[in-house]
Order: structure tokens, then sequence, then C-alpha cells
């Protein structure tokens, strides 16, 4: 559904990707782990236009999307929930819902959709009239991944959803990260310092070191490898 190949991307003289290739296929949870500065967020930020590849190709079903304006990108159903979730703050909770939902106009299936994102996180039904700001930092970022869902994206792109929030509340959020894509079907591109949660709930991973894809496989061999265990899991 999303290939990358090859892709190489610079800011000014930093070269911060060095020739990837990812694949990302429909249905697929996939995670992409790797330290502070390993070029994950680059990785989204060059799937969606933000800072295109200088080398290299992004292509989506099949469709050459690397030079694409990103909000052409985001019209094909590729959406992407940022790192430190930036929602609206003085929205409250409902009006951020509906702007997630501002490229479609079919009322009954927005509506259907709202419920959804209400029952998969209760919370936000409770404080719907209030203000997003307001919210704690696991509730934001519940509401950020409700927003993405009410563009009824064919590709989610999660950008560390377990920045800065308490344990228990990064296990509620990748559980239901889990039950989107088996109940939504929505395919999923995780990127993520937290190695054992993005890797459990991942069909398959990637490592990423210093702008490089050192290792693939699946989610349960990588969790089980000694170098990933050593680097990224502290056993
Ligand atoms: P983190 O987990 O800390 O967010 P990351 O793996 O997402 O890290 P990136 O943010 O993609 O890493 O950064 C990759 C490299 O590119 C780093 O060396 C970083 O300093 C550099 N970089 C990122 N954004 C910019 C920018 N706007 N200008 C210059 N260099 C940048």
């Amino acid at each position: 559904m999303l290939s990358l190949k090859n892709v190489h991307t610079y800011y000014g003289n930093i070269h911060a990707l060095k020739g990837i290739d990812i694949e990302v296929n429909e249905g697929e949870v996939i995670s992409l782990i790797g330290a502070n500065g390993a070029g994950k967020s680059t990785t989204l930020m060059t799937t969606c236009g933000v800072v295109p590849a200088k080398k290299g190709t992004v292509e989506f079903k099949g469709q050459d999307i690397t030079h694409m304006p990103t909000d052409d990108i985001v019209k094909l159903g590729i959406c992407q929930v940022p790192e430190g979730r930036r929602i609206f703050p003085h929205l409250t909770v409902a009006e951020n819902l509906d702007m997630g939902a501002f490229l479609r106009n079919d009322k009954a299936g927005i509506a259907e959709d709202i419920e959804y994102v209400y029952g998969l996180f209760p919370i936000l039904a409770e404080r719907k009239n209030q203000a997003g700001g307001t919210l704690s930092g696991g509730e934001q970022q519940m509401l950020a991944i409700s927003r993405a869902l009410m563009s009824r994206p064919n590709v989610l792109l999660l950008d560390e959803p377990s920045l800065g929030l308490a344990p228990i509340i990064v296990k509620q959020i990748f559980d239901i990260i889990k039950k989107i894509n088996v109940e939504h079907k929505t395919t999923i591109f995780i990127v993520e310092q937290n190695a054992n949660l993005a890797l459990k709930a991942a069909h398959r991973g990637y490592v990423m070191e210093n702008g490089a894809i050192t290792m693939t496989d699946t989610g349960e061999n990588l969790l089980a490898n000694e170098d990933v265990k050593k680097a990224y899991l502290g056993i």
C-alpha cells in the first residue's frame, strides 16, 4: 500500500535518511523503532511530503507521491497524528472531531464514526463540550487519534503515540491501536521509541539507526532478537 524505495532526505547539508526501504501492506500494523535522532519523524514527514525525498520514491497504491503536495497526499487518505498531538486547544472535543471530517460530506457516515470513536474512548464522550487544551496528555492523544480516524484514512501514521504519557495510558492507547487495525480495518504505520509496546502491537517492524534501516522482521522476532533486546528493550 505504502512503499518507500531508496529514500534519501536532507535538511540542508544534514543527510537525515540514507536510502531507506519500507513496505507497509494493506491491513498491517508496522512499527519503526529507533533512538533519538535516528530519522523516524523524518520518515513520516517524507511520506507526507512535508520534507520531500531528494532521491528515491514514495509510492501509495502504486502511484508515485514523492513530490506531491501534502494536501493532495492527505486527500489520498494518508493521515498523520503528529508528535505532541497538536489538537486545536480552543475548540471543544466535538469540534476537534468535526475538523477531522472536514473533507467529508456524508453526514450519516460522519455520525457513525463519531459514535465509533466515542465507543473507543468513552472519556471523550464525557468531555465532548470541554476545550481540547484542557484535556490531560493521554486524553489529548486519544483525541488526536480520534480526529485522524474521522477522515476515514487508508493509512494512519502515528508519530510517537507514547510520548510523555504514563505507562498505563500508553498501554491503553496501544490496545486501542490494535483494535482500530482489526475493527476499523485501518493500515497503521507507527514511529516509536517505546520499542516493547510498538513491536508487540506490530505485524512487522523496522529498526532505524542514523538514518538507515538496520533490521526488519516480524514484531515477534524483533522482540526476541538479542541485539534489539540489548539496544532497545534494556534486557
Ligand atoms: P526523536 O525520536 O528524537 O523525535 P527521530 O528519530 O524522529 O528522533 P528525526 O526528528 O527524524 O529523528 O531527526 C533525524 C535527524 O535530522 C536528526 O539528526 C535531527 O537533528 C535532524 N533534523 C530533524 N529535523 C530537522 C530540521 N528541521 N532541520 C535540521 N535538521 C533536522
